[in-house]
């Protein structure tokens, strides 16, 4: 074993399948070894030391969805690679993977090269999904081109017409051509017909303000969409991955196809897991507003049980960093407000303490969910995702036993307000380690240099 230059002592390291006592030691950016506790540093090295007497040890997180400067219609969220990714490692995130969505007359292996030109300024490491919106005589070429440069999650909508919502044709071709290449069609699925009916009638009746958000988008339009996908899929043999699943029934059409053998997965989010619909009933609804909406809390809780069950793969944030002044501009008009929340820096936090100090979730599936899954599905497994040697040396040390209450002010996203004000919360990442330097120690910014890497994507899956 080469020499160590860092070794995380103490701590109780928890991976997707195991977890115990045991000291990691570091060496060139990369964990060299996982080793009982005491052992001596390999070849007489005298690495740094870090305690973690009391906490956890974990890989650090992959977010599989976070919007960096993303610019739909009027808006673009309000954050950089750096902003982004400061918040993602002040929340126990080491990876982010952000989207490379074609804007106006840009074709997407243009969105892909602009987007892994800023990975640079990261504090961590990014990944890309690339994004096809119509199918025509160069798309194949462009997703070989694209695969060339390490994307092989291309992402796709269903929903938002005349922007990026793609036709049933545009998704079939474009989840072949990925799925033969080893990549995945990663897709926001909402039938737009019934949306635009569901706004249509709320425009009829006066309720289009952002009171109203969970009316002109109906659990239904997801679901039948869900349902026409993955018969697409399953009709050209392709892996499919449904982002931001918000409904358990349209988790459970994904398990079902995931019972006949089909390579089908769910995603779910932060917000979903934890806010419900009384948020619009609030004094600001137009903080709550994302797409699909915040549902109904009995739904909410059929939801939050599929992360037992197994059913739901990853847990993302779709972090879109946008201020209350953009999120009021339209607020009594929800066909013209920006969608989105912010919430990188919260995901984990959230997650462990309403489910796994909450309610028993273990510590192992919350690191799969967390961290090991999204890598494994975004093709980055296992250089992210676990703690094992070879592995880069990104991790997490995690108090489970930290009683915090969130505040806006004691964040780092680029936003004046965060959906979680106030909500008290257990656990929190205390220390994070970044390809073996220690960037944030003790809650504050220890290595404020940039060192991201545009990390390159390898076939997709399994899951374990
Ligand atoms: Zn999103």
């Amino acid at each position: 074993m080469s020499a160590a230059d860092l070794v995380v002592r103490g701590g109780t390291v928890v991976n997707a399948d195991w977890q115990g006592a045991a000291d990691v030691f570091v060496g060139a950016g990369r964990v060299l070894a996982l080793a009982e506790p005491g052992a001596p540093a390999p070849d007489g090295s005298r690495p740094e030391e870090v305690d973690a007497t009391g906490l956890l040890v974990l890989p650090g997180g992959v977010d599989p969805h976070c919007h960096v400067g993303f610019t739909s219609g009027e808006f673009t969220s309000l954050d950089d690679y750096r902003g982004c990714t400061t918040a993602a490692v002040f929340g126990g995130t080491t990876t982010i993977v952000d989207f490379a969505i074609p804007g106006p007359g840009q074709s997407p292996l243009e969105a892909v090269r602009e987007r892994q030109g800023a990975a640079g300024q990261g504090l961590c490491d990014s990944a890309l999904h690339g994004c096809v919106v119509t199918w025509d005589d160069t798309t194949g070429e462009q997703l070989a081109a694209m695969a060339g440069l390490g994307v092989n999650t291309i992402k796709m909508f269903t929903t938002y017409r005349g922007e990026t919502m793609a036709d049933e044709y545009t998704v079939l071709r474009t989840m072949k051509a990925v799925g033969a290449t080893g990549g995945m069609v990663v897709i926001h699925c909402e039938a737009d017909h019934i949306i635009e009916e569901a706004q249509r009638l709320s425009g009829d009746r006066g309720r289009t303000g952002a009171e109203h958000m969970g009316d002109t988008r109906p659990e239904l339009a997801e679901t039948a969409s869900v349902a026409e996908v993955l018969a697409i899929a399953e009709s050209v043999g392709a892996p499919v991955y449904f982002v931001h699943q918000s409904s358990a029934e349209a988790v459970e059409l994904v398990a079902a196809a995931r019972r006949r053998g089909r390579p089908a997965y769910s995603e779910a989010v932060a917000h979903h897991l934890v806010l419900d619909e009384g948020a619009y009933a609030g004094e600001h609804p137009e903080r709550f507003v994302c797409c699909p909406p915040l549902r109904p809390r009995a739904t909410v809780e059929a939801l939050g049980r599929h992360l037992f069950t197994g059913e739901i793969s990853t847990v993302g944030s779709d972090h879109c960093c946008y201020d209350t002044a953009q999120k009021e501009r339209h607020r009594h008009d929800v066909r013209a407000m920006p969608n989105g929340l912010p919430g990188v820096e919260t995901r984990l936090a959230v997650l462990y303490s309403e489910y796994v100090a909450g309610r028993g979730l273990s510590a192992t599936r919350f690191v799969d969910l967390v961290a090991a899954a999204p890598a494994r599905l975004n093709g980055l497994y296992p250089r992210k995702g676990v703690l094992a040697p070879g592995s880069d040396a990104d991790i997490v040390l995690w108090d489970p036993a930290a009683r915090w209450t969130v505040r806006t002010g004691d964040l780092h996203m680029a936003t004046d307000y965060t959906p979680y004000e106030g909500r008290e919360l257990t656990g929190r990442a205390r220390t994070v380690v970044v390809g073996g330097r220690v960037v944030v120690r003790d809650g504050a910014l220890a290595d404020p240099r940039p060192l991201g890497r545009s990390i390159p994507s390898g076939p997709v899956g399994p899951l374990r």
